[in-house]
C-alpha cells in the first residue's frame, strides 16, 4: 500500500505497490465489460504475462492506494474522475456488481451505485475509447498561476 490513503483506485496501474488485480477485461473492443473477481489477486509475473500479447492494464482492473493529490485526477479532496464517469458514462448494470474491493474503493465511497453502475466499461489502458470516455477520462485542467 502507499502511504497517505486508505482508500483503493480502482483504475490503478500494476506497477503502483501494493496494486491487486480485481477485474478481468470482457466484453467487445467497442463495448468492454470488466467481469469482477470473487478475490482480488496479488500482482505477479505469472498473472501479468496472462496478458500478452496486450498490456496488464488493457486485460486487468487493478486496484492500488489512492494517490490523492498526487494523482492528476485530485481536485480539493475529490477524485474528479469518479466525478466524471458517473457524469458522462452510461450505465452497463442495473444492479451492484459484486467486487471484491467495494469497502475500500474510492469510487464507491465518492460516488456510491452510481459509480458501480458504470465502473465495468472502464478500461485503465483503452486505446479505442468512446468519445465519452475520452471525456471521462480527461483530467481537470490546472488553474493557471
Ligand atoms: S466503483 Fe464499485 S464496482 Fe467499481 S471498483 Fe469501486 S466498488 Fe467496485
Amino acid at each position: 500500500m502507499r502511504e497517505g490513503s486508505d482508500s483503493l483506485c480502482p483504475s490503478a496501474e500494476p506497477s503502483w505497490r501494493g496494486a491487486v488485480a480485481f477485474g478481468i477485461i470482457g466484453g467487445s473492443p467497442a463495448e468492454p465489460l470488466a467481469k469482477y473477481l470473487p478475490a482480488a489477486l496479488p500482482v505477479t509475473e505469472a498473472l501479468l504475462d496472462l496478458a500478452k500479447p496486450a498490456t496488464p492494464p488493457e486485460v486487468f482492473r487493478f486496484a492500488a492506494s489512492c494517490l490523492n493529490s498526487g494523482c492528476v485526477h485530485f481536485k480539493g479532496d475529490a477524485c474528479t474522475l469518479a466525478s466524471r464517469v458517473v457524469k458522462l458514462l452510461p450505465e452497463v448494470m442495473d444492479r451492484l456488481p459484486r467486487c471484491a474491493i467495494r469497502a475500500s474503493c474510492r469510487w464507491w465511497r465518492q460516488e456510491g451505485v452510481a459509480a458501480c453502475r458504470r465502473c465495468p466499461q472502464v478500461v485503465t489502458e483503452n486505446y479505442n475509447p468512446s468519445d465519452s470516455m475520452r471525456a471521462a477520462a480527461r483530467p481537470p485542467t490546472p488553474v493557471a498561476s
